[in-house]
C-alpha cells in the first residue's frame, strides 16, 4: 500500500553502493527511516530531496514486518536552500535535528513539533532571530518528548531554587541543597532568576506568543548551555548510537531491496 506524508529530511546516510538510508521528521508519523534505492540513477527527478533540511512530500511503500518503508517519490515544497549555503545556520539546524532524533522515539507522531521546527527553520534563514528561535524549539522538544528540566520550584519541597541538578534534572533550593549536599559529586549548575523565567515561558507560552520575547543574548546563552548540558546528562552517552544501531537492524536483516 502506498502512504504518503510531507517531511523534513533530518539526515542521509550511503548505504551500499548506490542506496540511502533517509531519516525523515513527518507530519503524519515523526520520525521514520526510509530506504531509498539507487537515488542517484533519479537524480533529475529528485534533485536535493534528500539533502538534510529539505521539506518534501514523499510517498513510500510500507512493508511487512519490520522492513524500513521504501521511499518512492519525493517533491519538494520548500528546499531550505539558502539555510543549507550559510555554514552557522545549517550547524543550529542540524544541532536540533540530533536533538530531536534522540529525544523523540521513531514513528510517535509530533505535529505540533513539526510546525515549530519549520517556523524555526524559517527564522534560521533569515538569521536575526535564529538563536532565540532555536532555544524556544529546544524547550518545546524538551516538554513534548518528556524531558523537561524542572525549573519552577525546588525539587524538594517547591520552593524558589536556583541551582540546577543535573541528577534530578531539576532546581533544588539552598536549604534542600544541604540536606543532598552529601551526594557532592552530583554535577550542579547556578541559573539567574532571569535565566529561569525566560525557560519557564519558553515552556508554557503559547508558540507564537514567544515572539514577543526579546530576551538578552545573555539569557539565551545560559539556557542554551544548561539544556545542553541536561541533555548530555539525561540521554546516555551512546544513546544516539544505539538507537541508530537498533533502527539499522531493520535493514541488515531483511530488506532486499
Ligand atoms: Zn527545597
Amino acid at each position: 500500500m502506498i502512504s504518503k506524508a510531507e517531511g523534513i529530511v533530518f539526515r542521509s546516510i550511503k548505504y551500499g553502493e548506490a542506496d540511502l538510508i533517509v531519516s525523515f521528521f513527518t507530519f503524519e508519523d515523526g520520525i521514520i527511516d526510509f530506504f531509498v534505492k539507487s537515488p542517484r540513477k533519479i537524480k533529475s527527478r529528485y534533485g536535493s530531496a534528500f539533502e538534510p533540511c529539505t521539506y518534501s512530500k514523499i510517498e513510500y511503500w510500507k512493508k511487512e514486518g519490520r522492513q524500513l518503508p521504501r521511499l518512492i517519490r519525493s517533491d519538494i515544497v520548500y528546499p531550505f536552500q539558502k539555510l543549507r549555503e550559510n555554514f552557522d545556520h545549517f550547524l543550529k539546524s542540524s544541532e536540533l535535528f540530533e536533538m530531536t532524533l534522540n529525544l523523540v522515539p521513531p514513528r510517535l507522531p509530533q505535529k505540533e513539533l513539526f510546525y515549530m521546527l519549520i517556523d524555526t527553520m524559517k527564522s534560521l534563514e533569515n538569521s536575526s532571530i535564529m538563536l532565540k528561535k532555536a532555544l524556544f524549539y529546544k524547550a518545546k522538544l524538551l516538554t513534548a518528548s518528556g524531558y523537561v528540566p524542572r525549573l519552577s520550584g525546588c525539587a524538594i519541597c517547591g520552593k524558589e531554587g536556583r541551582a540546577f541538578f543535573f541528577h534530578e534534572g531539576a532546581v533544588v533550593c539552598p536549604i534542600c541543597k544541604e540536606k543532598i549536599a552529601k551526594e557532592a559529586l552530583t554535577p550542579k549548575l547556578y541559573l539567574s532568576y532571569g535565566a529561569i523565567k525566560l525557560f519557564e515561558k519558553a515552556r508554557v507560552w503559547d508558540w507564537k506568543k514567544l515572539d514577543r520575547l526579546v530576551p538578552s543574548m545573555g539569557l539565551l546563552n545560559e539556557i542554551d548551555n544548561m539544556i545542553d548540558l541536561h541533555i548530555k546528562f539525561q540521554t546516555e552517552k551512546n544513546n544516539k548510537t544505539k538507537a541508530f544501531i537498533k533502527r539499522m537492524g531493520y535493514l541488515i536483516h531483511e530488506t532486499t531491496g
